[in-house]
């Protein structure tokens, strides 16, 4: 992308433009009723915007918590160059400013034929439409316990776990990340860790050593980014390891089971970051929309309706849902708008924007002053040969990933990730 494109891109970035205005009138639609499962970045956005350009729709937002805390961001808390405070986010926002109703509690089952969310409570919602966007569950790892060796995958009371714990390493330990095999929640995510916190060591325990034991053959996002920052100004602080399979873990002696190239061996950490295997919410595996042996739940990407259970009005979300876009915040946010099109489109009997159109950025710190970036486009590709339902493709040109990082994208970085909450929840 263009200097100029870039910035462009930052500005309109989470301005809605492209929903800005429907050629449709919704009066058909007032009185329909939406509920969204999730009020992360997927399902504040299509809340918010369903009630925004929908006139009249009755739209509830089910969530067990008040408000969200963004995972984006939350490597700078493991630091202390933020606070969990700056990236939270109350949901009643999206209350008082559009009128979406709100509803504490867990969501524990969806009746496709019913058209009804059933609540752990034991009560129940009715809609014309539901959107699911729960985000991700974990895959288990024996003897793994989070109380030890945190994810610190869910911004929360992880992320304070493992800012402790970072913060109590004597100088001289080492801290092991562990990273899934891809498709998981944010490709950037976990190198952005390493960057982050071997800055961190550079600056306050020098003689501490970060290993990365990643179970890809190569670094998964922005690989020229990162393995210059782990080959470049940590190389004395990083070591990246690929191919590496976590068979178990053991909290009582702080190590892991490992087996890479066909050894097993035992590797020991002051500190241990398992970012386990990741799947859909389990919600969608208990309402029957994540096919046998799938971890994500399949979605036609024009409406993100689900193509496990179709013309039954479900709609997923985020994380959650296996189109093979990014799992990003951003993404989700795009996702959302594609998705609210859709269904206002649908409430007037109106077909799908045919040529839908998302994309997806993060802007990783890579040293306590600089940053760097990378996005990526996806258009819709229609259906070929047997295949019924289209893909998302990434455009030509992208990813696209700064030549280097710098001063200025770091302070872009912070716009970003404002105007992106802002037009999520707010
Ligand atoms: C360290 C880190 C860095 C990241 N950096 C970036 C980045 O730079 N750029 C970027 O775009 N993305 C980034 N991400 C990824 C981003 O945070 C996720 O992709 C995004 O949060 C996904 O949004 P979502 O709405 O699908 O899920 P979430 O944001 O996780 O929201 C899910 C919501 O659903 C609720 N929920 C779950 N189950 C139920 C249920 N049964 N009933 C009711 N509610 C339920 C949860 O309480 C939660 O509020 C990062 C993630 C991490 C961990």
């Amino acid at each position: 992308m263009s200097d100029f494109n870039r910035r462009k891109f930052i500005q309109i970035c989470g301005s809605g433009l492209a929903l800005a205005a429907l050629p449709f009138s919704l009066n058909a639609a007032a009185g329909a009723r939406v509920v969204v499962i999730g009020g992360g970045f997927a399902g504040a956005t299509a809340a918010k915007y369903l009630r925004l350009l929908g006139g009249n729709i009755s739209v509830t937002l089910v969530d067990p918590a008040a408000a969200h805390i963004s995972c984006i961001g939350s490597n700078l808390v493991l630091t202390g160059e933020s606070a969990l405070s700056s990236l939270t986010r109350p949901l009643a926002t999206l209350r008082d400013k559009f009128g979406v109703q709100l509803v504490s509690g867990r969501a524990v089952r969806v009746d496709p034929g019913l058209h009804r969310v059933h609540l752990a409570s034991g009560a129940t919602l009715d809609y014309e439409h539901v959107i699911i966007a729960p985000g991700i569950d974990f895959e288990r790892v024996p003897g793994l316990n989070f109380n030890v060796m945190p994810h610190a995958w869910i911004a929360g009371a992880q992320t304070t776990l493992l800012k402790n714990q970072l913060n109590a390493m004597p100088n001289g330990g080492t801290f092991v990340i562990t990273i899934p095999k891809t498709p998981f929640r944010a490709h950037t995510g976990p190198y952005e860790r390493a960057t982050v916190v071997a800055d961190f060591f550079l600056r306050t325990k020098p003689a501490s050593k970060i290993l990365i034991l990643d179970a890809n053959p190569d670094i998964a996002a922005m690989r020229r980014t990162f393995s210059t920052a782990f080959t470049g100004i940590y190389r004395n602080i990083v070591q990246y390891l690929p191919n590496v399979t976590v068979n178990s873990a053991d909290a009582a002696n702080m190590s892991l089971n490992i087996t890479r190239g066909g050894v097993t061996s035992i590797v020991r950490g002051s500190v241990i970051n398992v970012i386990p295997p990741q799947r859909a919410g389990r919600l969608l595996f208990d309402s029957g929309l994540v096919p046998s042996g799938s971890k994500f739940a399949p979605v036609n990407p024009l409406n993100y309706e689900s193509t496990q259970i179709p013309a039954a009005n479900i709609h997923i979300l985020g994380d959650s849902q296996a189109t093979g876009q990014a799992k990003s915040g951003h993404m989700a946010n795009s996702q959302a708008k594609v998705c609210v099109d859709a269904i206002l489109r649908a409430l007037v009997g109106l077909a799908p924007d045919p040529a839908p159109k998302t994309t997806a950025a993060a802007f990783p710190p890579i040293t306590r002053t600089t940053a760097s970036w990378t996005s990526t486009t996806y258009a819709f590709a229609p259906p070929s040969g047997l295949a019924t339902i289209g893909t998302m493709v990434a455009v030509p040109g992208t990813p696209a990933e700064a030549p280097t990082p710098t001063e200025d994208i770091r302070e872009e970085m912070a716009g970003w990730l404002g105007n992106l909450l802002s037009d999520s929840f707010a």
